[in-house]
């Protein structure tokens, strides 16, 4: 059988490999990084015992009913539902904008039906057709909101005005006129049993599949296989030649102590003055588990250098025109595909990463059926 390489073992990658590996091909998946799991990684501590999101905090949600079922192939999922609090102002408020919110920020007693009409009242209906962050912000919650949750919190995780950022990333969030508080609004929601190192281990083992980690793979090496997956970096795999895409990076300042330090699995911190955005305190997101000790992440945002590990894609004009011609040599590149988020310069949360390996995987076997190369 055709030997295909897979180059990285996060969820793109290993999604790809099982289903290659389950259909009888022999998958190499190479990975530069010690563990599996990219940027999903999780371990525990070794002094305290606390899952700990190594690269952050990660909350698996999905309305996608095969991707629910096949995660859950690997690990059960416990329940979790992602309640996030703000500090803001001297204040602590309920996130995402939901009714409580509303009520917290304005001192009052709102029904539904009047917040909508309080907050239709304080958007700015002169913006049409929103194109920057702050223009979606203005036009659909108005300035009080913007300015108490949205400027700061933006500006620090960006380093950019809200001004130059694209509405599209506003876009993920939820402004409700109830009180829920689900910070998703997916069908499914949860958090896996033993992390997910764990099931990224599950997923490629496999007796077709053979993993080698601490190892890089050159561009040369693709003639030694039938197909690659390539899921690193778009702009590596051509050697830069044009330019750097730029990706933020983040910095996690550790704090440890004991008991329970801030009472949430995540609380932003909307406010300038704080140097940080987030603080996550690892051991709220194992809610059946019980640890005396704890350990939080202050999260701090900053322009990825050279040396960093990439973390979200900007996507500044600059960007998406390299990304273009990227996206043009990739199309020329035979037997190579480009997936996952650093292989395709987008922000995706791991759901969408595993629907469209589970695609690409798809798409793969469909034109080796066909005889036809993809
Ligand atoms: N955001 C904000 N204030 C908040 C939370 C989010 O301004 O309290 C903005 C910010 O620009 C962020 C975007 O909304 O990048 C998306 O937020 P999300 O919580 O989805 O970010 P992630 O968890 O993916 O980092």
């Amino acid at each position: 059988m055709q030997k295909i390489a897979v180059v990285g073992a996060g969820f793109s990658g290993s999604t790809i490999a099982r289903e290659l590996a389950e259909r009888g091909y022999e998958v190499d998946v190479f990975d530069t990084r010690a563990h599996v799991a990219g940027n999903c990684h999780t371990e525990r501590d070794a002094q305290s015992g606390i899952m700990v999101h190594v690269y952050g905090p990660h909350i698996f949600h999905t309305s996608n009913e095969r991707v629910w079922e096949y995660v859950r192939r690997f690990d059960r999922f416990m329940p979790f539902i992602n309640r996030v609090k703000a500090h803001a102002n001297g204040q602590v408020f309920s996130l995402p904008i939901n009714l409580m919110t509303i009520n917290q920020l304005f001192n009052k007693q709102f029904s539904p039906a009047e917040a909508r009409e309080f907050i239709a009242g304080q958007a700015d209906h002169s913006i049409t057709e929103p194109r920057t962050f702050e223009d979606q912000a203005l036009a659909f919650v108005g300035q009080k909101i913007y300015e108490t949750f949205f400027r700061g919190y933006t500006r620090k995780q960006w380093g950019l005005e809200p001004s130059e950022l694209p509405a599209s990333i506003l876009k993920r969030l939820p402004v409700r006129f109830n009180y829920d508080d689900n910070y998703y609004g997916s069908k499914f929601q949860g958090i896996p049993e033993h992390g997910y190192t764990y099931i990224v281990e599950r997923i490629l083992d496999h007796a077709n599949i053979r993993v080698h980690l601490s190892t890089s793979f050159a561009r040369a090496q693709a003639q030694d296989y039938a197909h690659v997956f390539y899921s690193g970096p778009i702009d590596a795999w051509f050697g830069h030649s044009e330019g750097r895409l730029s990706y933020r990076t983040l910095d996690f300042e550790v704090v440890r102590g004991t008991g329970d330090y801030q009472g949430n699995p995540v609380i932003n911190y909307c406010d300038e003055s704080v140097p940080w955005t987030r603080v996550a305190e690892h051991k709220h997101f194992t809610p059946w588990e019980e640890h005396e000790e704890t350990i939080l992440f202050r999260e701090h945002s900053r322009l990825c250098e050279e040396q960093d590990t990439p973390y979200y894609p900007i996507r500044l004009v600059h960007d998406k025109a390299r990304l273009q011609r990227y996206i043009d040599l990739a199309k020329s590149e035979q037997g190579v595909t480009f997936v996952g988020r650093l292989g395709t310069y987008r922000y995706l949360d791991m759901h969408i990463t595993i629907a469209e390996a589970l695609t690409a995987a798809e798409r793969f076997l469909e034109a080796q059926d066909a005889g036809t190369a993809p």
